[in-house]
Formats: structure tokens, C-alpha cells, sequence
């Protein structure tokens, strides 16, 4: 009998054919014997991760594929990098994420990561806590540049506009009610009155006056965006009755998995970079299968790589991967393997697509088919065929002979 799960998502997997590779992806040309051997065992397909012709964020599709409608469980960005941050928020709280970045006496934006500031924790703390409008802003630093924002007061809304223009050379953008109502108005005009109080305190910052003597660029503005609210989200074990934890190196993984009330499991040289500790995170989701019933393992490199157009990084990697999937060959035999990816990113692309990814899914007594290889020409042969994301937790809970939330 099937009771635990081990569930990995290799960040932005899918691919496109690519001509300096003989025509295959990156994941068919790499050399993948483990996975193949997995593949072998067991039940192979393809899935749109959000729906057909849907390009997913990495956030929405994660949500989706754990079983979380983004339609009912996603108001934004904000509230999933608060809670990767360590904050907590009530419902009519608002989250939103930002960026300290470089401004000009007239706010036009000069650099929108501060010259990429390798720690911003001292920029956030100066601004943490700022009260105006009868909002309270508490503010955590993120890794590198980034920061995440959780307002809370009366009659908030996260119907607002983001004030990150998104470009060098342009002036910071007016917070703006998206509709014309008193709260959405109420919460831009908190935004604005606080953007003007951190831009006032981190302008005078000591070590910002220091850092443009070294000439570096100071981290004197926040660049808002990615307004949410904090939707009332039933938690893994609730929803599905799976004690579940994350194994993931990326700020945005941790924060979904918080969200569903995951808990977190580091591992050492879990870096969200190349170098990170593939091997290492197989290691340790096989041992915490003793204490969890669910283990969501996220890997990112596959989809920064292929960002970057660097095919034979991303071959080169899932190579990596390859090599540290002998791990996962120590699961027990209780323990229903998935292997899949939340997007497509083709390196020709250099960002991502709609097309659907491969899945595998691995367990005793699980129905085989005629799949004989970890791939997407592979994968779209085999006999679960091509679904939706949200399907993806159904096989999950069928498999395991979990009572299914989704209907009778
Ligand atoms: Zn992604």
C-alpha cells in the first residue's frame, strides 16, 4: 500500500527541440539513465500545468500542481514572498514584494536593484514598521536586493498598481487605486505617504552616505509591486491529510510551501544555483519520509539556466540531477514517487511557455506503460496521456487511497 509521497518539481524542465542539439531538448539529450530507469517503472504523460495555452508563473503553477486552484488561492505575488520572508498576515492584510533600488533627488530610477546589494537587512529594518494613513508597514528583507511588505489597518484593498516601473531611466510610478473604491484608494495613498517616509529615512542612512563614498549606489528607494491579500488557505494537512514538508533552496518555493503550511527542511548547499546540493536534497527527502507524509522537493536551476539560453547548462544539469537520483532509488517501497516540472522555459525562448511538461509518477503496484525514457517526445507517448495541472493531485490521492477533496 502506497502512504507516503515524494513529490519533486524540476523548476521550468520542458523544453523546446533545439538544432545544436541534434534536434532534441535538453532533457531528451542529456544523459539520464536514472530517471529513464524511473520512467520504465512507472507511469508517464504530460501536463499543462495551469491549462492549454496558459503561460504559468512559477507561483500559480506551483499552486495549481499541489492542489491549490490559483482561481481560488491567489490574490498575488505579495502574500507568498511575505510568508517565504518569515511574516504572517490575517486575512485583510495586504503583502506586496519589492526591490531596494537606486532613485534620483526627482525619483527617476537609476538602478532598480541598488547595483544587485548583496544584503539588504539593514535597509529594511530602518523602514520596518512605518505608520501613516493608520497602516503599519512591516518590512523584512529578502535575499539579495529584495524585500517583502505586509500592511495591515482598516478597510485595506490589494486592488492597487505597482509602483516598480520596471525600467532604469524613468520616474518611480504613483501607487494607484485599480478601482474607484474607498479602500483602494485608502491603500494607495498609504503606499505613496510611505514610499515618500522610507525614501526620506533611507536617503539619510549612514550606511548609504558610506556606501556612495565607496562608490556604490545606495538602496534608497523600495520599489513596490505584487500587491495580494491573505486569502484563507487550508493547510497541506487539512486539505489532503498529508503531514508534508519542503526541501527547497528558492525564497518563492519556501513561500508556497509556507502558505500551505508545509514545513520547511533545509539542507546544506541548498542554493537554488547550479552548485546546489541536487544529491543532498534527494538524501534528506528520502530520510524525512520516516517523519512526513508528503515531501515537496523543488530544484531551480533548470529554469535560470535556460533563462540565460545556456542549453548545455541545462543538459549539463539534468545530468546533475541524474547522477543524484541514485538516491532516490533508497525510497521505501510504501512511497509514491512524481517527478515533473511546473513549466516549460525553452532556452531558445529564454523565458517561459505554455507548453505542457513531462510527469512521471513511480510506486509499487502503479500501472506501467510502454514509456521508456524521462523525456518530452517520451513522456507525451505514455499512459496517463496530457492533463490539466489540478489533475495532478487527483492521480496523487488516488494512488495513495486518500479520500479525494475533489468531489465523488
Ligand atoms: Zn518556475
Amino acid at each position: 500500500m502506497l502512504r507516503k509521497v515524494v513529490f519533486v518539481v524540476f523548476d521550468g524542465l520542458g523544453d523546446r527541440p533545439i538544432e545544436a542539439l541534434g534536434g532534441l531538448t535538453p532533457l531528451e539529450a542529456a544523459r539520464t539513465p536514472n530517471l529513464d530507469l524511473i520512467a520504465s517503472a512507472g507511469i508517464c504523460g504530460m501536463v499543462y500545468t495551469i491549462g492549454r495555452g496558459v503561460m504559468p508563473g512559477s507561483d500559480t503553477s506551483h499552486l495549481n500542481l499541489l492542489g491549490y486552484p490559483p482561481s481560488e488561492f491567489y490574490t498575488g505575488r505579495g502574500p507568498i514572498e511575505a510568508v517565504g520572508v518569515g511574516l504572517r498576515g490575517a486575512a485583510g492584510d495586504v503583502a506586496l514584494r519589492g526591490n531596494f533600488g537606486t532613485v534620483d533627488s526627482d525619483w527617476v530610477v537609476r538602478d532598480r536593484r541598488a547595483g544587485r546589494i548583496a544584503n539588504a537587512t539593514r535597509f529594511a529594518q530602518v523602514i520596518d514598521g512605518i505608520t501613516v494613513e493608520d497602516v503599519r508597514f512591516t518590512v523584512r528583507a529578502g535575499t539579495a536586493h529584495r524585500a517583502a511588505v505586509v500592511m495591515q489597518g482598516q478597510g485595506l484593498s490589494s486592488q492597487i498598481t505597482a509602483m516598480d516601473p520596471k525600467e532604469e531611466g524613468v520616474q518611480v510610478r504613483c501607487c494607484n487605486p485599480l478601482y474607484d473604491t474607498r479602500e483602494a484608494s485608502h491603500t494607495a495613498k498609504a503606499v505613496n505617504a510611505f514610499a515618500k517616509e522610507a525614501y526620506g529615512r533611507l536617503r539619510d542612512l549612514q550606511e548609504n552616505r558610506e556606501r556612495e563614498a565607496q562608490g556604490l549606489l545606495p538602496a534608497n528607494f523600495l520599489l513596490l509591486r505584487g500587491a495580494g491579500a491573505f486569502a484563507q488557505v487550508p493547510s497541506f494537512r487539512d486539505r489532503f491529510g498529508f503531514r508534508a514538508c519542503c526541501i527547497a533552496g528558492g525564497g518563492l518555493y519556501k513561500g508556497v510551501a509556507t502558505l500551505v503550511g508545509m514545513d520547511l527542511v533545509e539542507v546544506e548547499g541548498a542554493t537554488a544555483q547550479p552548485d546546489t546540493n541536487v544529491r543532498g536534497k534527494f538524501r534528506k527527502a528520502v530520510e524525512v519520509t520516516a517523519d512526513y507524509d508528503f515531501v515537496f522537493v523543488h530544484v531551480k536551476p533548470t529554469d535560470s539556466l535556460a533563462e540565460d539560453g545556456n542549453f548545455l547548462g541545462k543538459k549539463d544539469f539534468i545530468e546533475k540531477i541524474d547522477a543524484a537520483a541514485e538516491e532516490l532509488r533508497k525510497l521505501a517501497d510504501d512511497v509514491l514517487l512524481v517527478l515533473t516540472a511546473d513549466h516549460s522555459t525553452p532556452c531558445e525562448l529564454k523565458k517561459h511557455s505554455a507548453d505542457p511538461v513531462p510527469i512521471v509518477i513511480h510506486g509499487r503496484g502503479v500501472r506501467t506503460d510502454a514509456v521508456k525514457s524521462f523525456g518530452e517526445r517520451s513522456c507525451a507517448q505514455g499512459g496517463l496521456g496530457i492533463f490539466d495541472g489540478d489533475g495532478v493531485m487527483k492521480e496523487v490521492l488516488n494512488l495513495t487511497a486518500r479520500t479525494s477533496i475533489f468531489g465523488s
